[in-house]
C-alpha cells in the first residue's frame, strides 16, 4: 500500500477518476434509456372525419403502434355511441325516443343520456336560461326557416317559444327517466353533446394507452399529455371571425378544454340579415351580438355548454357570469367590432404574445 504523499495523491486522482467515469457513464445510460424512450413514442392522426354533424379529428401520442390504433379506435366509438343517443337529427337515437314519448310517459334513458341531460339542467341554471335544453322547437323552426328560405312568422316564433323552459323537464335519477310537463316540448343536446364526446373519448384514449391527444370535434377540443412533434405544449390558434384564413390569436393549453361558439361559421342569411344557428331561449329569436365566444374551462362539455350559453347572454353578462366562474376563462368578438377581442381576466395565463 502506498503511503507516500505522492502515493495517497495518485489514491486521490484514481477515484476521482473512476467517479468521473461513473458519473459519465450514468449519463450516458440515462440519454439512451430517454432516446429509447422517445424512439418508443409513436403518433397518430386519425384524419378529418365526419360525427354529430360536423367535422372531428384525432391526434394521438402512444408509446406504439398499437395502443395509438386502439386510443384513435375508442375515441371515434365514443362518438358514434354519442351520435347514437344524443342526435336530434337522426329519429333513431334516444333523445329523438324521448322527444317523441316524454310528454305521455316517463321514458328511460341511457345512464350517459342521462348524465348530459342533469349537466344541461345545470348550465341551464346556472346561465339563468340562456343556454335551455329544451330550446328544441325553436332550433327547429328556425332550421326549417332555413331550408324555406323565409322567416318564421312572428306567431310561429311565440308557438316555439312557448313551449321552452328547462323547469317543464323532470328527471328523475332514481328510475332515470325523461318527463315533460309540456306538450310539444322537445329537447337539443346541440349545445353541450360534442363536449360530453370529447371528455369520453379522451377518458377512452387514456385507457387505451395514449400518453397525450387532441381530441378535436367541429372546433371544440381538449388537448392532454405528451403534445404531438416533440413540442412543449400543445398550441391552438383562435380562426379570426371576419377573415377564414387568419388567426386571431395564439393560445397555449395543456389538459384544459377550449370550445368556441358563434355565428361566424354556422349561420343562414334571410332578409339580408344574419342569423345565427344559436337562439335566445326567451325571445324565441336567432341570438345575435356576438361573432364569436370562445371558453377554456376544465371539460369540454363545461366549455360547450358555457360558450353556447355567453353567445346568448352577449358580451357584458356574458364575461360577467364567466368571470364568477373558477378555472373557467371566456375570449369574445362583438359582430359590430370583429377586429377587437376582450377577455376574462385570467385569459391572458393561455394567451400566447406574439
Ligand atoms: P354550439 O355550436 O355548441 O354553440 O351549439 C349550437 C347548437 O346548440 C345549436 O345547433 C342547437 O342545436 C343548440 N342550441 C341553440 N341555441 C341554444 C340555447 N340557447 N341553449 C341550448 N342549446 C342551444
Ligand atoms: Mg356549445
Amino acid at each position: 500500500m502506498p503511503t507516500t504523499r505522492a502515493g495517497r495523491n495518485f489514491m486521490k486522482q484514481s477515484t476521482r477518476n473512476i467517479l468521473l467515469q461513473v458519473v459519465t457513464g450514468s449519463m450516458i445510460i440515462v440519454l439512451l434509456l430517454w432516446q429509447g424512450l422517445r424512439e418508443r413514442t409513436v403518433e397518430a392522426d386519425s384524419g378529418v372525419r365526419q360525427t354529430m354533424g360536423t367535422f372531428a379529428r384525432v391526434l394521438v401520442v402512444a408509446p406504439d403502434n398499437a395502443s395509438a390504433r386502439a386510443a384513435i379506435a375508442a375515441a371515434v366509438e365514443t362518438f358514434e355511441r354519442a351520435e347514437r343517443l344524443m342526435s336530434d337529427h337522426d329519429p333513431a337515437s334516444q333523445l329523438s325516443e324521448v322527444n317523441r314519448r316524454a310528454f305521455d310517459e316517463p321514458v328511460v334513458v341511457d345512464a350517459e343520456v342521462f348524465a348530459v341531460l342533469a349537466a344541461a339542467v345545470r348550465y341551464s341554471r346556472l346561465s339563468e336560461g340562456a343556454f335551455d335544453v329544451t330550446v328544441g322547437p325553436v332550433v327547429q323552426l328556425w332550421r326549417q326557416a332555413k331550408r324555406d328560405g323565409a322567416l318564421p312568422t312572428a306567431e310561429q316564433i311565440a308557438a316555439a317559444g312557448a313551449t321552452v323552459g328547462y323547469g317543464n323537464l323532470m328527471l328523475d335519477a332514481e328510475s332515470r327517466t325523461v318527463r315533460f310537463a309540456v306538450e310539444g316540448m322537445a329537447l337539443d343536446l346541440g349545445g353541450i353533446a360534442k363536449g360530453y364526446a370529447i371528455d369520453r373519448a379522451v377518458e377512452a384514449m387514456r385507457q387505451a394507452g395514449a400518453t397525450g391527444g387532441m381530441v378535436d370535434v367541429g372546433g371544440d377540443l381538449v388537448c392532454f399529455g405528451t403534445p404531438v412533434g416533440g413540442r412543449d405544449r400543445w398550441r391552438i390558434g383562435l380562426q379570426d371571425p371576419g377573415d377564414e384564413g387568419n388567426l386571431l390569436l395564439r393560445l397555449a393549453i395543456d389538459g384544459h378544454a377550449v370550445a368556441t361558439s358563434g355565428d361566424y361559421r354556422r349561420f343562414t342569411v334571410l332578409n339580408g340579415q344574419k342569423h345565427s344557428h344559436i337562439v335566445n331561449p326567451v325571445t324565441a329569436d336567432s341570438a345575435a351580438g356576438l361573432s364569436s365566444v370562445t371558453i377554456i374551462a376544465q371539460s369540454a362539455m363545461e366549455a360547450d355548454a358555457l360558450a353556447t350559453a355567453v353567445s346568448v347572454l352577449g358580451h357584458e353578462k356574458g364575461l360577467a357570469l364567466i368571470e364568477l366562474l373558477d378555472n373557467v376563462e371566456a375570449i369574445i368578438i362583438r359582430s359590430d367590432a370583429p377586429n377587437e377581442w376582450r377577455a376574462t381576466s385570467g385569459a391572458e395565463t393561455y394567451i400566447q404574445k406574439k
